[in-house]
């Protein structure tokens, strides 16, 4: 956890000084490009944006530090490197402004269980499979076809209790404190982890209200345009809820909660208990506006299997290597166009591992 004085100044993952102060050049016999992707650099991010994923959104928000620029890749290009599959990212669609941010624009993925109702911005509910946590990039394809940038989660204390972890480390005290006995609480008790009820108190996306009217009013308010309409949203949320009346739903998302909870550890800390969502005693009612945010770059510095970076005739550069997010997470491109969720880091120490050995034996 971090420990800071609310208002305190601090820097971690902020842009510093861009006002050149002078030149400098530093030789070595290898240098091994690791500065990460591009997703702290909106404009980078909008220019690559694929076809496929529709048109980039105009307001989007930072799932990483400032640092992730994309300027090493940059430099390294114009030193002759080939740059590949630009256009293959990984971005989130539930993210939440930090409401005590570290980097700007700092957003937060809401790592989210089953239940949650999910709605495009005019009020639609999302089609199956694009439950929460199913299909990140599924999802993303879908909402960028929408013509709005966000969408939003309907749900109630008892789901967001069980449901809503949040990603990064300063996020999650009991994994990170390593303390079972903070992880236990989870499953027990009316209140979700404290940083998720400070998001619920604090995060400028939430709208936290007892009746269904007052929240779509709230909800509209914060949006500043009328597109939700009460009765609409009514009708979908019955509609949901008169699905757990019988136990073989034929609603995909009710099919997934009870199949979800079916497995111990995700019905004590993950699923929340099947319930009626317009049912005042699992209340108050929450919706939470969803931002895309930037996260993954899955192109990069083209390499060999040595971790080389090849130039444009396709031979390596001497003396230069990549690795991790710059590399594509290995080779310029490893995962292909999706990636398995989580499944990052393994890239990363890899290709890493390889450049550092490949580097050590060129300058033995
Ligand atoms: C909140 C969050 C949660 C994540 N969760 C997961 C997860 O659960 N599982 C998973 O697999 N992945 C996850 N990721 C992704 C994973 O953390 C990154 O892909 C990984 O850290 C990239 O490692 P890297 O070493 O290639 O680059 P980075 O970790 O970005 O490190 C690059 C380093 O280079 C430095 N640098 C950059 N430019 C320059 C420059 N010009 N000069 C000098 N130094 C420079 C930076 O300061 C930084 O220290 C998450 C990322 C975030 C932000």
């Amino acid at each position: 956890p971090r420990h800071r004085r609310p208002g305190a100044c601090r820097a971690r993952g902020k842009p510093s000084s861009r006002a050149a102060a002078g030149d400098f050049e530093q030789r070595a016999q290898a240098v091994i490009v690791a500065s990460g992707g591009i997703g702290g650099n909106q404009a980078l991010v909008r220019q690559n944006w694929p076809a496929r994923l529709g048109t980039p959104p105009a307001h989007m928000l930072c799932g990483v530090p400032a640092h992730v620029d994309g300027r090493m890749l940059g430099i390294s290009e114009t030193a002759g490197a080939r740059l590949i599959n630009r256009d293959r990212m990984w971005h989130y669609v539930e993210g939440i402004e930090n409401w005590d941010p570290i980097w700007p624009m700092h957003a937060i993925r809401i790592l989210p269980g089953p239940s949650s109702l999910w709605f495009d911005a005019t009020g639609k509910r999302l089609p199956g499979p694009l439950w929460p946590g199913f299909d990140t990039l599924g999802t993303l394809e879908y909402l960028r076809h929408t013509g709005h940038d966000y969408s939003w989660f309907v749900l109630d204390q008892s789901i967001i209790r069980r449901e809503f972890a949040l990603s990064g480390s300063e996020q999650n005290p009991d994994l990170t404190g390593k303390s079972w006995r903070q992880v236990a609480k989870r499953a027990i008790g009316k209140h979700a982890p404290a940083p998720v009820e400070a998001f619920k108190q604090h995060g400028r996306d939430f709208v936290v209200r007892d009746t269904l009217e007052e929240l779509v009013a709230g909800m509209n308010a914060l949006a500043g345009n009328a597109l939700l309409d009460a009765a609409q949203l009514r009708r979908e949320i019955e509609a949901r809820d008169r699905q757990f009346d019988n136990p073989y739903s034929k609603d995909s998302q009710v099919m997934a909660i009870h199949n979800a909870r079916r497995y111990r550890g995700d019905r004590l800390v993950r699923v929340a208990k099947p319930h009626r969502l317009l049912d005042p005693s699992h209340g108050p009612l929450i919706a939470v506006r969803l931002n895309i945010l930037t996260r993954k770059t899955l192109g990069g510095l083209e390499t060999d299997l040595q971790a080389r970076v090849l130039g444009h005739d396709g031979q390596p550069l001497p003396g230069l290597y990549a690795a991790g997010e710059a590399a594509g997470f290995g080779g310029g491109g490893l995962h292909g166009y999706r990636s398995l969720e989580g499944s990052f880091l393994g890239g990363c120490l890899f290709s890493g591992r390889i450049a550092g050995r490949a580097a050590a034996a060129a300058v033995a």
